[in-house]
């Protein structure tokens, strides 16, 4: 079953910094649906075969990264990440809570595990199109292929106030 749940207060010193209209509606995913548990650890297992013999702890399957930074997902479903400073030193890792950036990384792994989709939150009705994106999730050129800051990949806003 998706799970999909709003947070509509928002604590008074966060409302200065928020710039979007939306945000008052926050997606979460919610835990990792049981009919996926299998296909999530179908790939824990094959990335980890990957990952044998690496000097490197082993963080789970590789949902997105970049220079300085990747997102795992493990197999009870929460996503960590790993960063890394400038020297190549400092690394650092860290559980990211459910919420806009845990939505975006599964997002982006849905592209190459199209069964991910079913884990992200639905449209719901009241939901309008996002103009920034043009619905893609993506951000448009000339812009770089980015995911979409204002709705996260999903293609879609929710309205303020919206439950
Ligand atoms: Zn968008």
């Amino acid at each position: 079953m998706l799970c999909l749940k709003w947070i509509t207060t928002v604590p008074d010193q966060l409302r200065p910094n928020l710039s979007v209209r939306y945000v008052y509606a926050m997606l979460l995913l919610g835990p990792l649906p049981d009919h996926l548990r299998p296909i999530v650890q179908r790939l824990i297992v094959e990335a980890r075969a990957k990952h044998s013999g690496a000097d490197d702890e082993f963080l789970g399957y590789l949902l997105c990264g970049g220079p300085g930074g990747s997102n795992y997902l493990d197999e009870a479903g929460e996503v960590w990440t790993w960063t890394c400073g400038a020297d190549g030193l400092d690394e650092n890792v860290e559980r990211i809570p459910d919420g806009p950036r845990k939505i975006g990384s599964i997002a982006i792994a849905a592209l190459r595990v199209r069964e991910l989709v079913e884990w992200l939150p639905r449209r719901p009705s009241t939901a309008t199109d996002c103009g920034v994106c043009k619905s893609t999730g993506w951000l448009q050129p000339p812009l770089p292929l980015l995911l979409c800051s204002e709705c996260f990949g999903l293609g879609w806003l929710v309205p303020n106030g919206a439950r």
